[in-house]
């Protein structure tokens, strides 16, 4: 049998962005966001959601700046059926290669009668203008039927004929509260397709949250039934229990093929990066054993286990750890080790880099190499993702510290920085040498409001002689600016994490936005 005959094709549609970005902890600054979106692209999927234009003028301006960067796939903003906001989601998308609007309105009883208010029929009136509106504005238009799964099938049924006739291009069906089973999932996707006469000429959708933890079996299941989109995020993240997981979909859809008969134009080999960039962004790991990206994921412990993968990796193994990009290590690296084998290990972990980028990074490396025996793959990720480009307009640079840490006296911290291109000095006290260290920087960069949100601290690796990476998130003027670094030594790693979350805030301020 012959699996690639006749197999469909699904469109990925990334929310990591929006309904991601609105997990607690999650929220991610513009360069962040930026990031992200480099990479989802690498990753080929085919919608990104940037976020919800009207929402506020900080989305706005990351929607515009998603939608100016991203060359290949579409770029949505979210909008409520107001005419403002469907304004505002075009205002920032229509700059993209591929802008799309998606509207979304609730159809259950619940949400209609205690939430928006209205009556069915005005729920209908109100989502066909909106999207016919939409639809004058830009021809790809989303429309989303929010918490369809908890809404009544006929009234579902008049709701997706009347935007398909208004000029929906995609319908989306949400189980907004994460309330479905897999075959409750299936039979509404199915009842849909059988009773709706336009919904096999557009692109139906499913978007399916994870409270009770079936998010990617309820995708899945919708997928069985006929969708050719299906919506999901980065590492599960999402409102609450987050969303249907990316990876999980997608090696699920590769892995069962002959079951599925489904593709994506996912490039699966970019998933561990993908992943772990979005960890990096947003300051929150995955856990170890979350399938795919967890860091057990490939990992076999039980000795019979361990025989058999040795003798045969399909013996325990459904899918390789290659085809998610996470390399088996073959060579360990030191200090002996040349250039082209560090360069070669940063493509193998998934950084596509620039040749300066890559000598500024094996400067570092030497110098890791230096004081740590062995230079892990975790230790070349973690440079690679938290040393930052050497720019030259960096408005704040470490230059050295010096810190007094003691149990009988009160901790002080020396901090030298260059900023704007003048070395400043400062000393402070605090309950501790990092607390210290932070107040120093805060005064030398005039921003003594700047409140400390986050701050963690982290082994990259086992061992005594581990880097250990801080990240810190800095709330100034109603918005959060993330930092982090690496460094063998937590001070150096936090004072540098600090310095750069600060960096941003100067960079905003000046720019007067
Ligand atoms: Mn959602």
């Amino acid at each position: 049998m012959n699996d690639t005959q006749a197999t469909r094709r699904i469109k990925i549609f990334d929310t990591t962005l929006r309904d991601g970005e609105q997990s607690p902890g999650c929220s991610m600054n513009l360069s962040d966001k930026l990031l992200v979106t480099e990479q989802l692209e690498s990753l080929r999927v085919d919608v990104i959601e940037a976020g919800f234009a009207a929402s506020s003028e900080g989305d706005f301006q990351a929607v515009r700046a998603i939608a100016e960067k991203a060359k290949t796939a579409v770029v949505a903003s979210l909008a409520r059926c107001r005419k403002a906001d469907i304004d505002r989601a075009w205002e920032a998308v229509k700059v993209a290669v591929h802008p799309r609007i998606h509207v979304f309105l609730a159809t259950s009883p619940i949400h209609m009668e205690c939430k928006l208010r209205m009556t069915p029929d005005e729920v209908y009136k109100n989502a066909v203008e909106s999207v016919a509106y939409t639809k004058s504005l830009c021809p790809d238009v989303e429309f989303s039927l929010e918490d369809c799964t908890r809404s009544e099938r006929p009234f579902i049924y008049r709701v997706i004929q009347g935007v398909i006739e208004a000029g929906a291009t995609t319908v989306n069906i949400p189980d907004t509260v994460g309330f479905a089973t897999p075959e409750e999932m299936y039979a509404l996707i199915h009842d849909i397709l059988e009773n709706v006469p336009g919904a096999r000429d557009i692109d139906l959708s499913c978007h399916c949250h994870n409270d009770l933890g079936l998010g990617v079996a309820n995708t899945l299941a919708a997928i069985r039934a006929g969708v050719t989109q299906v919506e999901c995020c980065v590492n599960g993240i999402g409102e609450r229990a987050g969303n249907a997981a990316l990876e999980e979909v997608v090696m699920a859809l590769k892995t069962r093929h002959t079951f599925y008969q489904a593709d994506t134009n996912i490039d699966t080999t970019r998933i561990y990066s993908v992943s772990k960039t979005v960890c990096n962004v947003t300051g929150s790991r995955v856990q170890a054993n979350k399938a795919i990206v967890g860091e057990n994921a490939f990992a076999h412990e039980a000795g019979i286990h361990q025989h058999g993968v040795l003798a045969n990796p399909l013996t325990y193994e459904i899918m390789t750890p290659e085809s998610i990009g996470l390399p088996r290590s073959k060579m360990v690296l030191g200090k002996h080790s040349g250039k082209h084998a560090f360069s070669q290990r940063l493509e193998d972990l998934g950084f596509r880099l620039e040749e300066a980028r890559v000598e500024e990074l094996f400067v570092k490396f030497k110098a890791l190499a230096d004081r740590k025996k062995v230079v892990s793959d975790a230790d070349i990720e973690a440079l690679a993702i938290h040393t930052q480009p050497v720019r030259e307009d960096q408005i704040l640079r470490l230059d050295r510290f010096s810190v007094l840490a003691s149990d009988v006296i009160t901790p002080v911290s020396t901090v030298r920085v260059v900023f704007d291109g003048k070395l400043v000095e400062e000393v402070a006290t605090g309950d501790g040498p990092i607390n210290a260290s932070f107040a120093a920087v805060r005064s030398i960069a005039g921003l003594p409001e700047a409140r400390l949100e986050h701050y963690s601290l982290g082994a990259v690796t086992e061992g005594m002689d581990a880097q250990c990476e801080a990240t810190v998130k800095v709330l100034y003027a109603g918005r959060s600016y993330r930092g982090s670094a690496v460094s063998t030594d937590v001070i150096e790693a936090s004072i540098l994490a600090y310095i750069q979350a600060l960096n941003f805030a100067l960079e905003v301020l000046r720019k007067g936005e």
